[in-house]
């Protein structure tokens, strides 16, 4: 297996929402497939027809897509393959690795009570009947399984699990309808798509046990095994709806950015020595996965919220603008296409307490106001005729002008209040208020310079005309 291109993959059900641990997983193959110039593949699991809608298929593509990990090839769809899947069948029977079982219901009901009974696995007395005394009923198509010694999954984070095969029944392989089970499809699809690395979440660990025996039936090399622990909450209590969002659109929807899922996810069982960030490139130079942890790794929201705000603060402001304004759209907020080079201008300015873009939504509004802002109580109880006549000289020294940057505008700011013989906190929450209409708004400077010259000189003159 390993003279081969290393080919991985990811292969969700679709069940109408992509999980976090599918994320994960999608993640550590991706790295894995990067770091060894291998490739990432997609199959969708869609042979449960009732759940695997075109929606429901789409969700995967959409979150895989915001999260930057794109297969290298089309998507291969399992149901499709269902003909390739009963041929795989015909090589095992006609190589005598599998059996046609013809055992009724009544007698595999019986069967079941006898080996429960025995405490042993069910056997069908079809596996040593010869074919020539097979009845004219249905049947289903088992595979003949070692009946002792031991099958290992060499697996490498959980290393060597050991699986007693006295213990691991004849597996179905095709039901009586002629539809393929869910073990033989993965070994069929993985083979023929040539996944040399089978990485996954170790609910599957079983799974793999019983898919070598089907690799060995049909004379394949079995795929390198990595089976992740599972995500768990901040509790350590298995993750599920009462930690919060566990679907990656959700975590779309609360303003994480992928990048910082993806610094984030990359954690969760896997690290670089204390390294807490770092890029995408470097996470694929240090990959590997005998590095992966087999603890369940935990889901810690302070630690999403610290990468997230370190990659709101090391994003391009226009990228940021973009997104922040669908958030701003979705708030019911018009947005024109003047407001983007405003939002881009304020957002250096307000972003540094930002943990999610949800934060840098509420940042922001100000801007957005449209003249002549409505001030609320709390502001017009700010403008007594002394604050007015303060803010109007002030207005008129702003006026005057010219570097409309935040050094400058901090010193003209201090050097008006020395002049007019008070602190700043004698008119700054008034032109805070009267600039910013209430909301959220960085410090003064910070403020004009998000507003523009002309933006905070109109808006101060709005509050300040008579009958304002
Ligand atoms: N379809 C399986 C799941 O969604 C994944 C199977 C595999 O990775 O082998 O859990």
């Amino acid at each position: 297996m390993s003279d081969r291109p290393v080919v991985t993959r990811i292969a969700p059900s679709p069940t109408g929402m992509m999980h976090i641990g599918t994320a994960r997983t999608a993640l550590f193959n991706w790295l894995y497939a990067r770091h060894t110039g291998g490739k990432f593949l997609l199959r969708i699991e869609d042979t449960d027809r009732e759940r695997s809608t075109a929606e429901a298929v789409q969700v995967i593509f959409d979150g895989l897509k915001w999260l930057g990990l794109e297969a290298d090839e089309t998507p291969v769809f399992q149901f499709a393959r269902a003909d390739r899947h009963r041929e795989a069948v015909e090589e095992l029977l006609a190589s005598g690795a599998a059996y046609k079982d013809y055992m009724t219901p009544e007698e595999l009901e019986a069967e079941r009570e006898a080996a429960r009974a025995a405490g042993r696995v069910v056997r069908s007395p079809w596996r040593d009947l010869s074919p020539n005394d097979a009845p004219d009923r249905p049947f289903v198509v088992r595979l003949k399984a070692p009946q002792d010694g031991e099958t290992i999954v060499h697996d490498q984070v959980k290393g060597d699990v050991r699986f007693q095969n006295q213990n691991l029944d004849d597996l179905i392989l095709l039901r009586t309808d002629g539809t393929p089970t869910y073990n033989l499809a993965v070994v069929v699809d993985d083979h023929d798509m040539g996944v040399t690395h089978v990485i996954r979440g170790d609910d599957h660990l079983n799974n793999a046990a019983r898919q070598t025996l089907i690799y060995q039936g049909l004379g394949w090399d079995v795929p390198v095994w990595a089976h992740l622990p599972l995500i768990h909450g901040p509790d350590g209590a298995k993750l599920s709806k009462r930690h919060g969002a566990q679907a990656v659109s959700e975590f779309d929807a609360m303003g994480y950015l992928p990048e910082a899922m993806r610094n984030y996810l990359a954690k969760l069982g896997w690290g670089h020595g204390d390294d807490e960030i770092f890029s995408d490139d470097e996470a694929i130079a240090w990959f590997d996965i005998k590095d992966v942890v087999s603890a369940p790794a935990r889901l810690d929201w302070d630690k999403l919220n610290h990468l997230n705000n370190h990659y709101i603060r090391q994003a391009e402001p226009a990228r940021l603008a973009g997104l922040v304004a669908e958030i701003h759209k979705s708030r019911d907020w018009k947005i024109r296409e003047a407001d983007l080079p405003v939002l881009e201008q304020a957002i250096p300015l307000v972003r540094d307490g930002a943990k999610t873009l949800l934060d840098l939504a509420d940042a922001t509004v100000f801007v957005l106001k449209q003249r002549p802002l409505e001030l609320p109580e709390k502001v017009q109880g700010l403008l007594s005729d002394e604050t007015r006549g303060r803010l109007s000289r002030l207005r008129e020294k702003l006026g005057a002008e010219a570097d409309w940057s935040v050094a400058t505008l901090e010193q003209a700011i201090r050097s008006f209040a020395e002049s007019e013989g008070v602190g700043i906190g004698k008119f700054g929450p008034a032109l805070r208020g009267v600039l910013s209409g209430g909301s959220p708004a960085p410090d003064l400077a910070g403020t004009l310079v998000s507003l523009g010259k002309d933006e905070s000189l109109g808006r101060l003159d709005d509050a300040l005309s008579p009958g304002a």
